[in-house]
């Protein structure tokens, strides 16, 4: 990296030992390169000043120009709030502090001219701005006059006169130092940094100082060959860094974020293949060349139905991968009751055959126990033995079954992270099966390698289909199965949605499959922080059946209760000894009763849509109609509502996943931090520039595949910047 770009922030003007402090706690920036890198995640337009007469309910942010009158204060204590009356010569209006109070009345000054920022609201027929942005004219009038005009926030604009979006008329500025006019970038800053003074037009100046450090010198070193720029039409690394933080205009912006976005996704997507190129190379996996005999006996007798085409496609594919000799790393797809349990199993069956032991990993306890159960279930009397391990295993059933894995006796060992624990060491282990992946780390996967001399070959199942622009990021060093086909003989489940005051109507329905020998799921969101009411309302709707439906029988589960009562409850309803089943979330990757037809969700608005669609997936599973009904309140987000709709027009799980990261947006999609990227994007986003990622990852493969060993000179540049990148982000590089 550029010399320049490693300097201290502290050497930078307006910033000091205080500000440097807090730029380093508040938002990790140590060095010059970090300010740089720090992007604005707005632009307002400066061009126009309102007149305070003009002004109107409901505008958004304005700006106006006049000078502070007065300044009292109101309310006492933590109440207190400063004010000040400000006018512009066409009338009046109030700025207003509730925080900051001593540094605005130290800042602000009586009779100076203020350009102030924010947005009027209405208030005892008077517009108040609160936490208005201020710029001193007055004080950068005499400032300017000082240093001879001399400019800070645009080198090289042009007079004002002729900058596009300047507004006619009273959108003239007195100092032509071009701050206030065009587009004005605003930076994130905290409620600590705000209360030193260092808010976002602070921060501006100081990113705006340590441009002018790096122009001085001829502007940035460039980060991508010109061959690569030239042939992306790309802008040149300083002139994108000098448009994103004082763009001139709004036309200027979308090259200068296209430049920074491509270079970022494009190293995103070099690092990750590069990864899955160096593994490709270099780790041999165990050749596991026979389908063997305990397979084909399986396959013979123990399997009640067909297998679907997309289930034989994938079981070839992982064959196929196993035999190759070298390590898969396979990513299954597949909605949920697509059948991925019984593909994990015939792959342990495979690896069995030929002589190696397995695992199979899940993210929860109860996922585990089921897991257990359903491959005791489906092995029968075949000579397979499958143990259980997880962190309520103890004492001597804990040692033994370690022992017996360390002997290679047990051919399956299900279980928890507990599995990861160095305590756990298998004789000859083969293959490792990986059940929700999305919640475990590439690290995590990474240690389970190292439970061999040689790594066992990875098979990773989720039941959250991902998009494929996000799959490839995320899993991107995986190969990706898709199991695309549901088992013949399933109905869409039709969804509904009520609101909560149509219970008659509700339990109508219910009444109708309950008289038809049917079961019913009525589910209950539990969330930690709110587990107390949430408990409340699930004995409450669990009071409500019992008088609701006298004569059939209602059963009652949720994750508090001993998991000994809790599995008699969950099995009293496998049975069909109870008809209605009241439940948090714990079913949620729990029984499989194919006679439940009904799937209530209460307050359906506090699932995500994911979590949803798996609910939904416990119903459906005979061959008759089922239903999913959402309950939520009438009052509703709009993002609510959206959800409910998407639900009820589709059943499709990758149509969902997707929306749903639309939605919410992929920093809140589970684990995809520590998931597989390489380093955390500052300015490009997933979703959203998921084609400008396509895009990167193109021209990325084709550098792999023309350069594996990371040797041609003109390529230098690349993985010099892909090492330094991924020094930046430790974790990463520890594994790769
Ligand atoms: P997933 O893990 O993908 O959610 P499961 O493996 O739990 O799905 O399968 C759901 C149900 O469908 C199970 O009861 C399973 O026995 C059954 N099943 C799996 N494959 C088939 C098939 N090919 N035909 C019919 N039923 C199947
Ligand atoms: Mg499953």
């Amino acid at each position: 990296m550029q010399q320049i770009l490693r300097q201290d922030v502290k050497y930078v003007k307006g910033v000091g030992p205080v500000r440097a402090d807090l730029l380093r706690k508040e938002l990790g920036l140590t060095t010059l390169g970090d300010l740089l890198y720090y992007f604005p995640y707005r632009y307002d337009d400066r061009s126009e000043v309102q007149r305070i007469c003009d002004l109107m309910e409901g505008m958004p942010a304005v700006q106006v120009k006049g000078r502070i009158l007065e300044f009292f204060k109101e309310g006492a204590g933590h109440k207190q709030r400063l004010i000040a009356t400000f006018t512009d010569g066409t009338g009046y209006c109030e700025l207003v502090w509730f925080r900051g109070i001593k540094f605005a009345e130290k800042t602000y000054k009586i009779g100076h001219e203020y350009l102030v920022f924010g947005k009027p609201t209405f208030f005892k027929n008077r517009f108040n701005i609160g936490h208005p942005e201020m710029e001193d004219l007055t004080a950068a009038k005499e400032k300017a006059q000082q240093a001879g005009g001399q400019q800070w926030l645009q080198p090289q604009a042009p007079p004002l006169a002729s900058a596009p979006l300047l507004a006619e008329g009273n959108g003239t500025l007195p100092d032509g130092r071009g701050t206030g006019a065009g587009l004005l970038p605003h930076y994130h800053t905290t409620d600590r940094m705000k209360n030193a003074g260092l808010n976002s037009r602070a921060l501006a100046k100081i990113i705006g100082a340590a441009w002018d450090i790096v122009a001085s010198k001829g502007g940035m070193d460039e980060t991508l060959p010109a061959e690569l720029i030239a042939q992306r039409h790309l802008i040149a690394l300083t002139e994108a860094m000098r448009i994103i933080h004082q763009p001139r205009s709004a036309e200027e912006l979308p090259a200068a974020q296209r430049r920074l976005k491509f270079e970022e996704l494009f190293y995103l997507q070099l690092g990750i293949l590069c990864y899955a190129k160096r593994q490709q190379l270099q780790i041999a996996g165990y050749r596991l060349p026979q389908v063997g005999e305990l397979f084909h006996r399986f396959y013979k007798e123990r399997i009640p139905f067909e297998l679907t085409g997309a289930q034989k496609r994938v079981l070839r594919e992982i064959q196929a991968d196993m035999a190759s000799g070298r390590q898969m790393n396979r990513l299954l797809q597949g909605d949920v009751g697509s059948g991925k349990t019984m593909v994990a199993l015939m792959t342990c069956l495979l690896a069995i055959g030929n002589g190696f032991q397995t695992c199979l990993m899940a993210p929860t306890e109860i996922l585990a126990e089921q897991h257990l159960a359903t491959l005791r279930e489906q092995l029968g009397d075949l000579p397979v033995r499958v143990e259980f391990l997880t962190g309520i295993v103890k004492g001597a059933r804990r040692r033994e079954i370690l022992e017996a894995t360390a002997r290679g006796e047990v051919d399956i060992l299900v279980g928890t992270h507990a599995l990861i624990e160095p305590s756990v060491q298998f004789l000859n282990l083969g293959l490792a099966v990986v059940d929700e992946q999305h919640r475990f780390g590439v690290k995590q996967r990474a240690s389970l390698w190292e439970k061999n001399a040689q790594p066992p070959h990875i098979l990773v199942m989720t039941a959250t289909p991902i998009p494929r622009t996000l799959a490839m990021t995320v899993y991107g060093d995986l190969d990706v199965s898709v199991i695309d086909e549901l088992p013949p003989g399933r109905k869409p489940v039709s969804t509904r949605h009520y609101y909560e005051d149509e219970q008659a109507q509700l339990h109508q329905g219910l009444l109708h499959e309950l008289a038809a020998g049917r079961q019913v799921y009525v589910v209950y969101p539990l969330i930690e922080e709110t587990a107390k009411m949430d408990l409340q309302s699930l004995q409450m709707g669990y009071a409500k059946m019992v008088e609701a439906f006298p004569q059939y029988k209602v059963g009652c589960v949720h994750g508090k209760m001993k998991s000994a009562i809790k599995d008699e409850e969950m099995l009293r309803f496998k049975r069909g000894e109870t008809q209605i089943l009241v439940s948090t979330t714990v079913i949620e990757v729990g029984v499989n009763v194919p006679n439940a037809s009904v799937m209530v969700i209460e307050d359906a608005q506090r699932f995500g849509l994911s979590q949803l669609h798996q609910l939904r997936g416990r119903v459906g599973r005979g061959a008759d109609q089922s239903y999913c009904l959402l309950i939520t309140k009438r009052d509703m987000q709009d993002t609510t509502r959206r959800r409910m709709r998407i639900m009820v027009s589709s059943t499709d799980g990758f149509e969902i996943a997707e929306e749903d990261l639309k939605l919410r947006g992929p920093g809140d999609l589970e684990g995809t931090q520590q998931s597989g990227m390489p380093f955390d994007l500052k300015i490009a986003n997933v979703v959203k520039d998921s084609r400008l990622m396509q895009e990167a990852r193109l021209v990325a493969q084709e550098i792999v595949e023309a350069d594996p060993q990371q040797q041609l000179p003109q390529n230098t540049l690349l993985w010099q910047r892909l090492r330094e990148l991924r020094r930046e982000r430790t974790d990463f590089s520890e594994i790769s």
